[in-house]
């Protein structure tokens, strides 16, 4: 660690400390309160927190509603808050993102920060990782929100609007951070401001934050509707799949696959003759290649996806499970589907698209908690201009992480870590394996049933059901294997969930305790030390005793992509172990890949900027023409004639030329218009909503249009922009000229919508005018996919990026 690097966590730790301090004082005189809340009944408690001015931080009015809050929590939860969860809401208050171990209370610590801010007239949304710990956590606090007269609510995957609607009008709303960003997209498919369903953005408390704007950050959550659908080359899918060793090359981090000179020249010939890198194929077939080689090489059934029913699933590789409706971009897509011979699903079009960093950045109040913050702190700075400030643990931490086990390769690892479970288990003592993807998983229950250790694989369920296995993860005897984001944010409780407080299975727990707590083992190193961690943290809660070892290999994904070694490491004894300096093998592999990750980021948050705020400068107008009358008035003034005859104010001179068309030849034919022309004048009001429908459709049409041409720019930019500027400038440069022409196009072909459709006593009739919408829609988020976070990887030519 560099000097400046040094002086920096001395700076930070010292603002943390002074922090501390000032809430270890506010935490004292607050217990001077405790006797008047005590003293308060139960429906006193909204009336007291009302009269409460908590602005300032060391205020005495703070000192009393912490004294309400422990008192609240008591009564309600059969929780009083512990000091560290007080502290903890208090830097909450303060916009921090907090460090609080696994197990330590952060959903009451949560809980109480929102209704700080709820006393200060804010509106609050506590994002959580998925509609589980959503609905969970809403319905838990609940009783201590009511005590406060606060209105809390929930929303998840089956509310109806109406019941979104409800919940997004609450004072606290919980919801997964996907819901909550569909809502935000699928308001933008709608036509009068009644209809809309967010709220505008106020705070955001965001649970296990480092993942939701760290790990998840780059992911787009996207709004696609159903087009005609778009039949992917097949002679060209066919010409890729020939493709011989020889032909292409993968980069070292399987993130890549490129052709070599021999192949271009055998896809070239195989497409008769063209040259893949003219202008005329560079942006069109050459994508297309690139995306059939990404489908054939680098994107691999079971361990990417699973084909189930007929149909391609993406498995989502964080958190080692199916991942419903989600589907990659619709090249890769469709590729996949035609690699595996599967009917192609619908294709669809983006209507709109926010990534997960753009999402939380509309909040004007953010702060949130994890078990991991630190070793977050540089991202959550750099991207959000957020503090961390670590929680001390209400009961020390004893657990102990053990010197990781480092062997030379995956074989002899393996050989190890079944060896070590079987010999744990042996015990009785409850053992948690954390793996990486879904395949290896699977490989080593087989492994271990082979040895004779039954256990419990997490995968491929939904979060519910995760939620109670991994609950039963402390239970003597079990041995549960699991991925990475599998049951987060459950609690594992030693001796399962009969191993709590009352009678007979106290001694479940005692027992456990006597066998070391729970065992958990890593079978290998994460690309960031900050997950290894929050697998431990699994172990240890709430001073338990607990155990935690990691397996690693040479050949570890973490070390092939980040190394480059000269020679392999040779290991000394027979069971392959590198000892020490294999430990320093996997950490310096691991340095390198939270580099990587970082600057990866970075470039992608440059890319994603941009079209950021466009977005924004689209939804601005959008919310214009919802909310006001602005569509009408600049249609009127611009197609005043038109305006006139619809209205039923239009002068002599237009009348008499109706009669005139109604005389000549082709009468007829122009029967129609001519009715509208006759027909009853339209009221204003319904003029007005004609209007804006019109101009809503083709800012709309306009906007997708736009996404499909950055997405056609991303895929190609690194060919495009070979030998010239930078890709970042060139990006910019076309993505700025493209949207230039968006706001005149849109308005535009509004006129000439507004001149030519129908419009009735009953509105427009944009359908006739064959300007459809999306009849059907559905969302979806693309984790670790090709295109989506961007334009980054597409520009670096890294079409995917699978960690
Ligand atoms: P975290 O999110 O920090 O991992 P949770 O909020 O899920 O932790 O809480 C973990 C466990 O601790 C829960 O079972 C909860 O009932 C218990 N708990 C939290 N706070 C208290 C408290 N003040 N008193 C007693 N139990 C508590
Ligand atoms: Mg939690």
């Amino acid at each position: 660690m560099g000097k400046l690097t040094n002086n920096m966590w001395r700076l930070l730790g010292a603002q943390s400390s002074r922090n501390q301090s000032k809430s270890l004082t506010l935490l004292k005189k607050a217990a001077s309160f405790d006797d008047w809340a005590k003293e308060l009944e139960d429906k006193e408690f909204a009336a007291a927190a009302e009269k409460l001015d908590i602005t300032d931080p060391e205020g005495d009015d703070r000192a009393r509603f912490l004294a309400l809050a422990r008192e609240a929590g008591d009564r309600t939860l059969d929780m009083r808050p512990f000091d560290v969860q007080l502290q903890g809401a208090l830097r909450l208050l303060e916009g921090d993102i907090i460090e609080m171990a696994t197990g330590e209370g952060k959903t009451l610590a949560g809980a109480i920060a929102a209704i700080g801010f709820v006393l200060q007239g804010h509106r609050v949304h506590v994002i959580s990782v998925n509609d589980y710990l959503a609905t969970r956590d809403a319905e838990w606090m609940k009783p201590l929100f009511d005590q406060f007269g606060i209105v809390s609510a929930a929303v998840s995957e089956n509310s109806t609007r109406a019941e979104r609607k409800t919940a997004y009008d609450a004072d606290i709303t919980y919801g997964s951070v996907n819901e909550i960003g569909f809502d935000v997209l699928r308001d933008q498919l709608v036509t009068r401001a009644g209809d809309l369903v967010s709220p505008k953005p106020d705070v955001a408390i965001i649970d296990e934050a480092d993942s939701v704007l760290v790990d998840e950050a780059l992911v787009p959550l996207i709004l696609a509707g159903a087009t005609i659908g778009e039949v992917p080359d097949k002679p060209i899918h066919d010409a890729v799949a020939r493709l011989k060793k020889t032909h292409y090359e993968i980069d070292a981090e399987g993130r890549n696959v490129y052709l070599t000179d021999e192949g271009a020249a055998y896809i070239e010939a195989e497409l008769g003759g063209i040259n893949l890198y003219d202008e005329e194929h560079v942006g069109t077939t050459l994508v297309h290649v690139n995306v059939a080689m990404h489908a054939h090489i680098l994107v691999e059934r079971d361990v990417h996806y699973i084909v189930r029913d007929g149909g391609v699933h993406l498995i989502n590789a964080s958190r080692g499970r199916v991942a419903q409706l989600q589907r990659w971009p619709d090249g890769l897509q469709a590729a996949v589907e035609l690699k595996e011979g599967l009917a192609q699903t619908d294709s669809g079009e983006v209507i709109d698209t926010i990534t997960v960093q753009a999402l939380i950045g509309r909040y004007p109040k953010v702060c949130g908690m994890t078990g991991t913050a630190l070793a977050a702190g540089e991202q959550l700075r750099q991207f959000y201009q957020l503090a961390v400030s670590q929680i001390p643990p209400n009961t020390k931490n004893v657990r102990i992480d053990e010197v990781d086990r480092v062997f030379d390769n995956k074989s002899n690892k393996a050989d190890a870590v079944v060896e070590f479970v079987k010999e744990v288990h042996e015990s009785g003592q409850p053992i948690l394996i954390g793996t990486h993807d879904v395949a290896e998983s699977e490989e080593l229950a087989h492994l271990l049933g082979r040895a004779g250790v039954t256990s419990v694989v997490l995968n491929a369920k939904n979060d519910a059901e995760e939620a109670k296995i991994i609950a039963e993860a402390g239970a003597k005897n079990a041995v549960t294997v699991s991925t990475q984001m599998a049951g987060r944010g459950t609690d594992i409780k030693l001796g399962g969930s009969k191993g709590q407080k009352d009678g007979e299975s106290t001694s479940e727990r005692d027992e456990v305790v006597e066998l070391g707590g729970l065992c958990v083992v890593g079978t290998g190193r994460h690309d960031t030390e900050r997950l290894d961690n929050q697998l431990r943290g699994r172990a240890g809660r709430q001073g338990d005793p607990g155990r935690s070892v990691f397996f690693s290999s040479a050949e570890d994904p973490v070390v092939t992509r980040n190394l480059t070694l000269k020679r392999d490491p040779v290991s000394s004894s027979e069971d392959g172990s590198l000892g020490s300096k294999g430990v320093d093998l996997i950490e310096q592999a691991q340095r390198v890949a939270e580099g990587v990750m970082l600057e990866l980021h970075a470039n992608t948050w440059r890319y994603n900027q941009l079209v950021n705020q466009q977005r924004e400068i689209v939804v601005r107008r959008r919310t214009e023409l919802l909310t006001t009358d602005a569509a009408l008035t600049e249609l009127k003034e611009s197609e005043n004639k038109r305006y006139l005859e619809l209205i039923g104010d239009a002068p002599a001179e237009a009348e008499h030329k109706a009669d005139e068309t109604e005389a000549s030849e082709d009468a007829d034919q122009a029967g129609e218009s001519v009715v509208t022309e006759k027909a009853e004048p339209v009221p204003v009001e319904v003029l007005e909503q004609a209007a804006r429908e019109i101009m809503l459709f083709h800012l709309d049409r306009a906007w997708a249009d736009h996404l499909a041409f950055v997405s056609d720019v991303r895929a190609s930019i690194h060919l495009r922009s070979l030998g010239r500027e930078s890709p970042l400038d060139e990006f910019h440069k076309l993505i700025l000229e493209e949207f230039g022409k968006l706001p005149g196009d849109a308005v535009e072909n509004a006129r000439k919508t507004f001149r030519e459709a129908v419009i009735t006593v009953d509105g427009v009739d944009l359908e006739q005018a064959d300007l459809r919408r999306s009849t059907t829609t559905w969302t979806y988020m693309v984790h670790d996919s090709p295109f989506s976070s961007g334009g980054a990887k597409a520009l670096q030519g890294i079409i995917g990026i699978f960690r």
